[in-house]
């Protein structure tokens, strides 16, 4: 293994659970043991083939089954082109279908990634097909300008939503909004969600934006869940536990490791960050 693949594995070890269910299971009880709940993704996206689809259907369906018997706090997120999208609209329905029967069956919650722009229709008609019996919650990412107006229109079915800044962009493409654009549309769109949403999950690791949703919290009497992604802030986030907020830690699992690391990869602002995360897991 080169040098350049050895530092990405052992960057993706920090922010991903492990290869199967009993490695996302025991993070799971690790963070719930310090009062933080976990969203469970299992890795993988963009799949045309329909076996890559049944696989991840059916390890989601195992994997509600093992959060409902251990007892554990978890939700669970997947992928709409995880689950059929590249190859029709009404394929992936039935896939999430199945997905989220089983999991309400069980009392667990289902969250909806959003990906590249070209999958937000599909992706909102994808969750309006499930929103009315509950359970279910779908990402909305504050760098592209539709946003506001999807807020607005999803709130009315009483959606819940975690808020986001954005992991998909492509510099080829005009409707993603560069990061302070981002920032400040994620505070306007704050403001929408805390007036008129269902469940709301403040998802970011900026630290002005979560102290800004606290006191939100307190002007609208909610009680609003911050959500960050395994490994990158997580003394930050038990610290915010401690104080009795609700907080998730987004858990990814599986072989497939690259895409994901790669986005974060990207987020990490400098060597300085990379190392420091490396060496002492902060
Ligand atoms: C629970 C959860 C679910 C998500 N789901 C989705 C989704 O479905 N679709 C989607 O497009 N995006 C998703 N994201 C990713 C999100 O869009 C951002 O890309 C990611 O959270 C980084 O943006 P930020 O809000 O933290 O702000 P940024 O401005 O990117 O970062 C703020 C600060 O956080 C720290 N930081 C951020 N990333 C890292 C890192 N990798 N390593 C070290 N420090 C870092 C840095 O100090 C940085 O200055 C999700 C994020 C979370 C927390």
């Amino acid at each position: 293994m080169g040098v350049s693949s050895a530092i990405e594995r052992a960057i993706a070890g920090k922010w991903i659970a492990g290869a199967g269910i009993n490695d996302a299971i025991r993070r799971t009880k690790e963070l719930n043991a310090r009062g933080i709940r976990t969203q469970i993704n299992y890795l993988g996206e963009l799949f045309s083939d329909r076996k890559d689809v049944e696989e991840s259907v059916n390890t989601y369906l195992k994997l509600i089954e093992r959060i409902s018997n251990e007892g554990v706090k978890a939700d669970i997120a997947v992928k709409s082109t995880q689950i059929g999208m590249l190859i029709s609209a009404s394929y992936a329905a039935r896939s999430y279908s199945k997905i989220v029967g089983a999991a309400r069956r069980r009392g667990v919650f289902v969250w909806l990634d959003m990906e590249e722009v070209e999958f937000v229709d599909r992706t909102i008609s994808l969750y309006k097909t499930q929103v009315k019996n509950g359970g279910v919650g779908i990402c909305i990412q504050s760098y592209l300008k539709r946003s506001e107006r999807d807020i607005r229109n999803l709130i009315r079915s009483k959606a819940a939503i975690r808020l986001v800044k954005g992991a998909h962009a492509s510099s080829k493409v005009k409707d993603y909004m560069p990061r302070p654009w981002a920032t400040r549309n994620y505070r306007k769109l704050m403001g929408a969600l805390f007036m008129g949403s269902g469940r709301i999950m403040v998802a970011t690791h900026d630290r002005s934006l979560i102290d800004y949703a606290i006191r939100l919290d307190k002007r609208y009497g909610r009680k609003a869940e911050y959500a960050m992604l395994n490994g990158i802030m997580d003394r930050y986030a038990e610290k915010l536990a401690s104080s009795g907020r609700p907080v998730s830690i987004y858990v990814p699992f599986g072989g497939r490791w690259v895409d994901y690391s790669y986005r974060r990869l990207k987020e990490m602002s400098n060597l300085k960050i990379i190392v420091r995360s490396i060496l002492n897991g902060e």
